[in-house]
Parts: structure tokens; sequence; C-alpha cells
């Protein structure tokens, strides 16, 4: 809803602004201008209505009682013509001229501009139907300019596939439901559950699943109609969306504050930002193109391995975190190092992980081990020819670029966070693997130079060994060596999003 902008505060507007349209915009408050109006025809697919119609700068507004007697629900108008109220399945919709938002119990649904009088009746955005027919019923309102027609659809029921995982790290359980397309649905809070009602859609086959057992969420259980979470008496739920591949998640645990019976959490369609915390994850698989890498004894080539296991990874953070991931090359193409730490700037990454093999003079070194950027100059000559062989000699001398760029390194705000990031990966390693010796080490790693977030290099074993040769053939192994970098995101992420606000400077 537009308040009316009280008479004192328009003066001072007046005085303070020199500008004439902008005052003149603020004196528009009833609505925006109307561009033209008319008579529309509505296609239901089975039957055809004119109707009245206005255009706007935000679009078309439609007269809204014909469509409710064509649609279904029961509509209650005021006595002055204002408040509309309409009936439909058990819920009421309350909208009206002047207003931009449609309200339905305590839910306050904002529009895409106000819904205005018309001279046979009130006319309203398309997003209003959308919200009370294609949320609830299903169906899709598409307005054709040229032809001046709306066209009503009926989407026919579709089977969605659907999987999810629950995560619990320090006081918080994220449970992702990753769906096969974006689902229509409707989300309820009741006492002690939560309620995922699909509208239209159902989901496929068996998707019932036994998980570990949470102290928040007590269980989930799927129906072909929706989606029921048990939770904890006490526990707080929080959701929200992610896109590409869609996925609804929530988040459960204690602060407290317990929701009212029928509180609604965020409608869907309204994108929630997590207020902090780490959203984007670049992978960098190393080397590519005429650049292979190490090569093992078999041919095995670093440039391969490190995108089949980026691929891994970004399957697993996916189906395991609400998170967006990034891949810093998805091809055997050549990208510069320069271009890799763009791209994850560029993708507000929150942190970057670049992927390695290693190799070694002789056959016997064998291990991981993870590196956070040294600004030491000095750097021990060890540190420096590690340094060489993870960047390529091609790419130049790293100790010379370094010293020059010394001052302004974009990494160097994040190296604390780093190193935090690089002994939660090499924990995680050390403890997959059962592996000991090799841990976390600084170099002057060019690639990690730019990158403006927390920002690690794992080297996830040695091709110049041939027992690590051989296991980093079996997918099961690299299965082992992705999930144990998952399970560390998740750790440092779970660390990030207990920061006090404004402390943690990877997270802006
Ligand atoms: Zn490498």
């Amino acid at each position: 809803m537009i308040a009316a902008l009280p008479r004192a505060v328009g003066l001072l507007l007046l005085v303070s602004l020199t500008t004439p349209g902008l005052v003149a915009a603020r004196e528009e408050e009833e609505g925006l201008p109307i561009l033209e109006s008319g008579t529309a025809a509505v296609d239901l697919g089975t039957q055809r209505l004119t109707i009245r119609y206005s255009t706007t700068i935000a679009g078309p507004l439609v007269e809204v009682q014909p469509l409710i007697g064509a649609l279904g629900g029961e509509l209650e108008i005021g006595p002055l013509g204002e408040a509309h109220e309409l009936t439909l399945n058990e819920r009421t919709f309350a909208f009206g001229p002047g207003s931009d938002a449609v309200t339905s119990g305590p839910e306050i649904i904002d529009l895409s501009q106000a819904a205005i009088a018309g001279q046979t009746g009130a006319q309203v955005p398309l997003d209003l139907l959308d919200n009370i027919y294609g949320h609830n019923l299903g169906y899709e309102f598409t307005w054709n300019q040229a032809a001046r027609m709306l066209l009503v659809r009926h989407q026919p029921a579709r089977e969605l596939g659907m999987h999810f995982n629950l995560v619990h790290v320090q006081g918080v359980t994220t449970v992702v439901f990753q769906f096969s397309t974006r689902p229509r649905y409707r989300v309820t809070t009741e006492p002690r559950s939560v309620l995922v009602e699909l509208i239209g859609d159902r989901l496929a086959g068996n998707t019932a699943r036994s998980l570990p057992t949470d102290d928040l969420v007590l269980g989930i259980s799927v129906a072909t109609n929706g989606i029921r979470l048990q939770l904890a008496d006490g526990a707080t739920v929080e959701n929200y969306v992610l896109d590409d591949p869609y996925r609804l998640v929530f988040d459960v645990f204690r602060d407290g504050r317990q929701p009212a019976p029928g509180e609604p959490t965020a409608p869907p369609g309204r994108r929630r930002e997590r207020p902090t915390g780490i959203r984007t994850i670049v992978l960098d698989p190393g080397h590519g193109g005429a650049d292979t890498g190490a090569v093992g004894r078999s041919g095995l080539e670093e440039k391969r391995l490190s995108l089949q296991i980026a691929r891994v990874i970004k399957r697993l953070l996916e189906e395991r975190l609400p998170v967006r991931v990034v891949l810093t090359r998805d091809g055997d193409g050549e990208v510069t190092l320069e271009r890799r730490a763009a791209l994850a700037n560029q993708n507000k990454g929150d942190l970057f992980i670049s992927l390695h093999l290693n190799s070694a003079v002789g056959s016997s070194a064998r291990g991981v081990e993870t590196y956070f950027l040294s600004l030491d100059a000095t750097a021990t000559s060890q540190a420096h020819a590690a340094a060489a062989a993870s960047v390529g000699s091609q790419e130049g001398d790293p100790l010379f670029d370094l010293q020059l760029e010394l001052w302004d390194l974009a990494q160097s705000r994040h190296l604390a966070d780093s190193r935090t990031f690089a002994q939660l990966i090499q924990e995680e390693l050390n403890e997959a693997l059962e592996l000991g010796g090799r841990g976390v080490r600084q170099a002057p790693l060019r690639v990690l130079m730019g990158v403006a977030m927390p920002a690690v290099l794992v080297e996830l074993g040695f091709l110049s060994n041939p027992n690590e040769e051989v296991k980093l053939q079996d997918p099961e192994y690299r299965l082992q060596l992705a999930d144990a970098l998952v399970k560390a995101v998740t750790r440092y992420r779970a660390q990030a999003q207990g920061l006090p606000e404004g402390t943690d400077e990877a997270t802006p």
C-alpha cells in the first residue's frame, strides 16, 4: 500500500528539491498514470469473456469481477466499493482500488502496482491474479498487448522429481529440497510442523527416505501432494528459495521465539536472501586446454581429474547446502589465472577452492596438501617450488608478480579466514583418507592473489605416486575426496554465520 504523503513532508520536498519533476511525481499518490484503457478479450480456453482493462507503465490492469465469476470464489465488495474480499478454498484475500498489496490472514503480498477503481469495477494487476488463482489453483495469466487479450490457462498437473538432504551444524539444521523443476507450492507453519503443499503438481516416485535423527527436525514425511517437517518443541523455522537448480531450504533452530499458529513464512516466489553467510562457492579446476598439469604414468592428466572432482563437489554442495556453485571452467578450455580470479570476484564468491593434483620428483611423495596465500616474499624455496608447480611455470614467476602487486592484493584482507578454511579442509581430508604428515602450507600462489574472498588451493594427491594414481582413477575415492571438501565447507559456513555482523570481511 502506498501511504499518502503527509502535507508537511510534501512541503519539505518542495523546499528541498529543486527538480519540479520529482515533486510532481510525489503528487501522483493515487496510482500510475493510465496510458490506455478500453475493452479486452479473455481467452479461458473453454470460454471467452470481454472485460475492461487499462495499462500503465507497470503493465496491464484487468477488470476482476468477471474473472472471479469464471474462475471461482466468492467476492464481497464493501459499501464504498473499496474493500474487496475474495473467499477461495477457505482462504480470504483482501484487496482494493488504491492498494498495491493483497492480504490473506497475516500474510501481505506486495503487488507490481495498485489496483484502480475503473468505470465498471475494480481493475487489478496480473500478479494479484497469480497470487490468488495461480498459486492456489494452478492458473497462468498472460497478457497480449498487441491483441488486447488476456490468456488464462490451467496448467495440467506435473510430476516433479525431488530429493532432499539434511545437515546439522552448530545448532542449525538445514534441510534442502531440490526439485527437478520449479514447483508450485505453499508453505504453512503450524505448531511443531511445517507443511509444503504442492499446488496442481505431484511428487513423482517413491520419495520416502529415512534420515538420521535430529533434535530439531524430528521427521520428514513426503507424500505425492506435499512434504511435512515435524519440528521439536520450541524450534523456529525460516525458509528461502535458491534457483538453478530450484531448491527450497529450511533452516531450523532455537531462538526462544515460537511461531504463532498459522503464521506464514516467506511466500513462494518471493526470494529471501540470507542476511549474511556463505552463498556462492567458486570451484577452480586447475589447468585446462594445452596446459595438462601433472600427468601420471598411465597418462592420467591433472586437468581432467581436477574437473571431474570439481563436478562431484558441485553436485554434493548443491544437494546438501543452500549455496550456488560456480566453476571457473566447465570444459577443457584454457583459462588464465587472472580470469579465474576475475570470474570468482564477478560472481561475488564467498569461498574459492582451486583444485589440483601434485607431482614430485620420485614416486614416494603422497598425501593431500592445502595451501593458502603467503604474502611473505622471502617464502622458503620449498614453497616457491610448490607454487611454481601449482600455477605452471609458463604463467610467469609468481614471486616476481607478488612483489609488484604486494600492496593491493585482493586476497590480503582474507588471509585469516583462508587459513581457517585451509585448516578445516586439511582436517577433513586427513580424517577421510586417514593420512597424516602433510598439512596446511603457505605459498605465493598467483591464482589466489586476486581473489577477493577466503581462498585455498588443494593438492588432492600425487599423480607421480603410482598408488595414488590408481586410487584417483576410482570414482568412489574421488567421491570421498569431494565429500571431505564439502564437509569442510559446511563447517566453515557454520562458523562464518555464527560471527556477529560486520566482523567477517568474507561475507559483506
Ligand atoms: Zn596443478
